[in-house]
């Protein structure tokens, strides 16, 4: 298929490396599987010959997890996001119209992180934002989860400027990770960011956060982070606890909130079956291809894609024109067939 939107891939700077712990990513990997991401993400030319190679027509980049989110001095978050802001930049300036990028946010600080965002808008054409799970604002335990009343007035913003906010993972706090010890390897990416990602989507949904700005759109990445065969459950059992529901504060049902304010994508999770339950709970319209790099290999993941047997309305759609509609991307009209039907 040609003509591909990615989106959920990944750069890294100078600067966040020396905030970036890859102990974790050593750990689980070995230090060469390290060295190599960190060689990677740090090659922005790689990007652009990874995408001709792979018919990608279009990359959204976003700073590396954990990035700003896991800096707790506020000053040096804010330093951060800056400098992989001027970055990102950088990449589109140089690559116009292939290169895009979701704005890195200092949430420590909500109303300097809607700043942020909405210069990175207005001014330098950012698609939204991308943020990196909950935000350090202390020692130890003391985070802020998106859904926190501090964090409303970012919300707020993010409502007037009308762009999406990518809800990426980080590993749950180390106070947390009871449940994984003796399994270093459960702690990332394998097992414990869906967890922790999915965990803090469905937070979002029964705050009450979509009932007050309801064009507020999330994306999240792995297909949904296990929400489109958890959360009927969730419903379900949420139904059923009366008792539970009395201090609720959200006005709708989590189901409402996925189909409404939702949007899941591909990265890293490469497989038929569960693309396809995925669909049938939010509809193809809500569902975005993207790989993960340099996380996964991109040409893995595209050719994963171009050989999916699926009907051509609904590959261009995940594959192109949904991406093209959600962030009003500039792109020439293709036909479906020419879309889909040039899969190798
Ligand atoms: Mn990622």
């Amino acid at each position: 298929m040609e003509g591909k939107v990615i989106l959920e891939e990944h750069f890294s700077t100078e600067l966040n490396n020396k905030f970036w712990d890859a102990k974790g990513e050593e750990t689980r990997n070995g230090r060469a599987y390290a060295q190599d991401i960190e060689r990677r993400l740090m090659d922005s030319d790689a990007y652009v010959t990874e995408m001709d190679r792979c018919g990608v027509d279009v990359c959204i980049l976003s700073l590396t997890s954990p990035g700003v989110q896991s800096v707790v001095d506020t000053k040096q978050a804010a330093e951060l996001a800056h400098s992989a802001n001027d970055y990102a930049k950088l990449l589109m300036q140089k690559y116009p119209g292939r290169i895009e990028a979701f704005a890195s946010v200092p949430m420590q600080n909500p109303a300097a992180g809607a700043d942020v965002l909405e210069q990175a808008v207005k001014e330098f054409r950012f698609k939204g934002a991308l943020i990196n799970g909950y935000s350090n604002v202390g020692p130890g335990d003391n985070v802020q989860y998106l859904d926190e009343e501090p964090v409303w007035e970012f919300w707020e913003r993010v409502s007037k400027l009308n762009v999406p906010v990518y809800l990426h993972p980080r590993e749950p706090l180390p106070s947390q990770q009871r449940a994984l010890k003796g399994y270093p390897e459960l702690g990332g990416s394998a097992w414990a960011f869906g967890l922790e990602t999915s965990t803090h989507a469905v937070r979002l949904m029964l705050s009450g956060l979509f009932d007050k700005y309801p064009n507020v759109q999330i994306i999240l990445g792995h297909l949904g982070e296990g929400l489109p065969f958890l959360l009927p459950r969730l419903q379900h059992r949420l139904d059923a606890q009366r008792e539970g529901l009395k201090g609720a504060k959200c006005l709708r049902r989590p189901s409402y909130y996925f189909a409404n304010n939702f949007y899941i994508t591909t990265s890293g999770h490469f497989h038929t079956k569960q693309l396809h339950a995925a669909m049938a709970q939010i509809g193809v319209t809500r569902v975005l291809f993207s790989t993960d790099y340099p996380y996964e290999q991109m040409d893995a993941g595209c050719r994963w894609f171009d050989d999916l047997e699926m009907e051509n309305v609904a590959k261009a759609a995940i594959g192109r024109t949904n991406a093209r509609n959600l962030f009003s991307l500039t792109l020439p009209d293709m036909g479906v067939s020419e879309i889909a039907g040039s899969a190798s």
